[in-house]
């Protein structure tokens, strides 16, 4: 686009390009301390075309991934409690965290682990004492499992909502169906342009969720996108699986890892495989396509450690992990510009800490040190050049 002689350029302290968890939380937390910002989306909020769509979202303290992270989803939790006050809206449901898996299974002994380290509140069960406490539990008479009170599950799409309604509250300009097409370095600012208008601002976030390697092409060949599949199943006792009865879970079998959530909404219990779907040649590419082969994959896990939740299949929904090599967030100055914000935190486990790398990202896009500690996730640790000493550099996104 080109403007015209009188026509004005729209200036804002920072843009969030991509409102998704992160963008949103973003949105909200820049909007909040008083920022001039503007917020642009390529779909609706909450759409599912994305990362952040099926009804549910696991939070869990004792990180099996790597002890590290458990300060980090303790801010988070109190992050989301601020949102829910704010709002007025249960965004948070409290079930506890039951983890079990066959003798070795990594999901339970890192969870003991960052337990132990963290002096998380956790019970070490045995096959009988999981059926015993919660009897929609099955599993294999040798697995062990993990019980963590705290943890349970977030509504995303109304989490997303609330950010930009309260962003919004707060002054946040947003732009909704609007794609945004390059970011273009200049002297003093960055303009951001989008089929409708350029926008002239000081810095921005790119949380663009799968989309993000069009705007971060030295991130682009580390990153890996996957179509992974949820399933929602009738039970065939409903009343062994609601919150009160049904924490949220994680089971690690010989030959996958499954997590789900109880029936709390009378749309079944809900399961899916966290290994590595196919790979998508570009976000582009997801499409609603759940079929028998999927179920089949989930029913395996359903007979083998939750048979009474194995009745009829109620709906699938496809969805993306952007996956790192070590499945570590980015969280980082791009390279190319310090004054550009790159949030990739997926790799199938980001959205319990949208709302404080919200802030995370606020902290950064407005030249400040984080407050939160996010060291592990640097670009440097691909090779990445630091952003110091670069020249700028147009970033043109995929039209
Ligand atoms: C099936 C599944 C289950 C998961 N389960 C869990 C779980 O239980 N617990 C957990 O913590 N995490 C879980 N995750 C991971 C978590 O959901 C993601 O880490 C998180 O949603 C990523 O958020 P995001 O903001 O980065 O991406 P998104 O929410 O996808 O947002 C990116 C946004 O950017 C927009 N965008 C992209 N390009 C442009 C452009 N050019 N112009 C304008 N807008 C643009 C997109 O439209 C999109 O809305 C799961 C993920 C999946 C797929």
């Amino acid at each position: 686009m080109v403007l015209g002689k009188g026509d004005s350029m729209k200036t804002f302290d920072v843009a969030v390009i991509g409102l998704g968890a992160m963008g949103s939380a973003a949105l909200f937390n820049l909007a909040r301390q008083g920022r001039r910002v503007v917020g642009i989306e390529q779909f609706e909020p909450a759409h599912d075309k994305g990362s952040s769509h099926g009804e549910s979202r696991i939070i869990r303290l004792s990180y099996f991934e790597h002890p590290s992270y458990v300060p980090l989803v303790r801010r988070a939790l109190e992050k989301w409690r601020e949102l829910e006050e704010l709002s007025g809206q249960t965004i948070l449901t409290v079930t506890g965290v039951l983890e079990a898996g066959y003798p070795g299974a990594s999901i339970v002994s890192g969870s003991l682990e960052a337990s132990r380290q963290h002096d998380l509140t956790h019970e070490v069960l045995s096959a009988a004492d999981i059926t015993r406490r919660f009897p929609g539990f099955r599993v294999p008479s040798n697995w062990t499992g993990l019980f963590q009170p705290e943890g349970g599950f977030l509504r995303p799409e109304l989490a997303i909502r609330e950010f930009m309604r309260q962003a919004e509250n707060h002054g946040a300009e947003t732009r909704l169906s609007t794609r945004v097409l390059a970011i273009e370095p200049f002297g003093a600012g960055i303009r951001v342009r989008t089929e409708a208008e350029v926008i002239e601002v000081g810095s921005v976030v790119i949380a663009a969720g799968a989309w993000i390697g069009d705007f971060a092409p030295e991130l682009k060949p580390h990153l890996k996108i996957t179509r992974q599949v949820l399933g929602w199943f009738s039970p065939l006792d409903r009343s062994l699986f609601t919150p009160d009865r049904c924490p949220v879970f994680l089971l690690e079998s010989e030959d996958d890892a499954c997590y789900g959530f109880p029936d709390f909404a009378g749309t079944g219990v809900k399961m899916a495989s966290h290994r590595e779907g196919l790979a998508l040649p570009a976000a582009e590419a997801l499409v609603q396509d759940g079929n028998s082969a999927d179920e089949a994959q989930i029913r395996r896990m359903l007979k083998l450690a939750m048979p009474d939740a194995n009745g009829p299949l109620r709906q699938m929904r496809t969805c993306m992990y952007t996956r790192t090599p070590d499945e570590d967030f980015v969280i980082d100055l791009s390279p190319a510009d310090p004054r550009v914000v790159l949030a990739s935190p997926c790799s199938g486990h980001g959205f319990k800490f949208a709302s404080v790398i919200g802030e995370v990202l606020a902290d950064l896009a407005l030249g400040k040190a984080s407050r939160s500690d996010i060291s592990r996730f640097q670009i440097s640790r691909f090779g990445a050049q630091s952003s110091r000493g670069t020249t700028h550099k147009k970033q043109e996104a995929t039209p």
